[in-house]
């Protein structure tokens, strides 16, 4: 694989006197310079609000926000762009689904299922949305290796479930669910689902119509674009019938005293100036993505991540955290008692960038009887040098700590 690492102008400083190591990806992923520029000159000579004006820079605002949708379209394989919801992230988008879908029906009796794998942003939309209708949040457990016990889950999948809401990749110990077999299971039942894809989209080539998630959300922040918009994908006939979550402009067609008509999809989900300069990068960094391939990128993560997993495992006093039988550029870790904190510290001294602590995934780390890990996440521009700096790294812990 070509070393993609000079497209990212973030990965070619010096951090604490030492070459950038950065295995963070899972929290936020670096952007390459492609997209920054597109931002910049979005903003340098196109800056202005978008569908409603009639000069030349709005046209150009809004061609450029309504081309990152067809880009959004195009990269998921969606049906129509009419399925193509912004928002600002993968947060937003479950709670839109959460109270624009699920709240209008739900009662009590009702149920949302979710896995124990999840992260807060799809736990608590759905803790919030069962407090508010007396609905009951029901969780599909894990085994000790970080999968989910497909059996116990498929078991809960009955009459009175109107949502099940999973993960595609866990952001705290890598482990990638069969969304496909989980989507078809659920359907074969009549039960919707709900893809958190946020860790997913970076590292899987995706096609939503192969897939039939009735709801996908992802983060542009994870996929080499910037922070501040995500996605949510839904077929078009449930968001037909869903309700506008945020009211404001934009999402109208006609406003009066007298009441108000919502705008066609997708834009009856998006209320307000949108992050435009987002938007920009967002179509900049797919562009990017595509030209190098999801299915290149995938194969080449796959390999890396084998590295990976036995450059820790021949560390002595290393324990591995989730060790799944099918994985996704993650890997958690605790070594000997060394504070994860302590670790994350010792690393950033070197110029190892990892994440530590709980990983917003709390129940995870309760299961496991730890208040958190270490945790060392991939990207396509990572190559074996960096694995290679990470182990040293720890090694050097170890021996301060010895
Ligand atoms: N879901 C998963 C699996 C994640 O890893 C994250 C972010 O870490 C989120 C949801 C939330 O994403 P955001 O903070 O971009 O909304």
């Amino acid at each position: 694989m070509t070393d993609y690492r000079a497209d990212f102008p973030a990965l070619t400083q010096n951090i604490n006197g030492h070459p950038l190591v950065y295995l963070d990806s899972a929290a936020s992923s670096q952007q390459p310079a492609v997209s920054i520029d597109a931002m910049t000159e979005y903003q340098r000579y196109s800056h202005a609000n978008v569908h409603r004006g009639v000069h030349t820079l709005s046209h150009r605002a809004t061609d450029i926000y309504e081309g990152a949708r067809d880009a959004v379209k195009a990269f998921i394989n969606a049906r129509s762009r009419s399925e193509i919801v912004y928002t600002s992230g993968t947060t937003e988008a479950i709670n839109l689904v959460a109270q624009s879908y699920a709240r209008p029906d739900l009662q009590a009796g009702d149920r949302i299922v979710i896995s124990h794998l999840e992260h807060h942003s799809n736990i608590v939309p759905w803790q919030m949305v069962c407090e508010q209708t007396g609905a009951e949040l029901v969780v599909a457990p894990i085994n000790e290796r970080g999968e989910v016990i497909l059996e116990q889950l498929y078991a809960l999948l009955d009459e009175r479930v109107k949502l099940l809401a999973i993960s595609y990749v866990s952001n705290a110990l890598g482990t990638v669910n069969p969304v496909q077999e989980i989507i078809a299971e659920a359907h074969r039942r009549e039960i919707p689902v709900l893809i958190d894809g946020a860790q997913a989209v970076p590292h899987v080539a995706l096609d939503m119509q192969a897939l039939d998630a009735d709801f996908f959300a992802f983060s542009g922040h994870k996929m080499f674009a910037p922070t501040g918009i995500g996605i949510l994908y839904a077929k078009e006939r449930l968001l037909e019938k869903m309700p506008p979550w945020k009211g404001g402009g934009d999402m109208i067609l006609e406003v009066s005293f007298d009441g108000t008509s919502y705008n066609e999809l997708p834009y009856k989900f998006e209320a307000g100036t949108p992050n435009i300069a987002a938007a920009a990068g967002l179509g900049a960094s797919i562009s990017y993505l595509q030209s190098i391939g999801m299915q290149r990128i995938a194969e080449y993560e796959a390999r890396l991540l084998d590295y990976m997993t036995t450059a820790l495992q021949d560390i002595e006093g290393i324990r591995l955290i989730g060790t799944a039988a099918n994985k996704a550029s993650v890997q958690s870790f605790l070594l000997d008692d060394i504070h994860p904190h302590d670790l994350g510290t010792i690393l950033d001294h070197q110029g190892v960038a990892i994440r530590t602590g709980h990983h917003c995934a709390m129940p995870v780390m309760q299961l496991y009887g730890i208040p958190g890990t270490a945790r060392a996440s991939l990207g396509f521009y990572n190559n074996q040098d960096d694995i290679d700096r990470l182990a040293e790294g720890l090694l050097k812990a170890r021996e301060m700590f010895a």
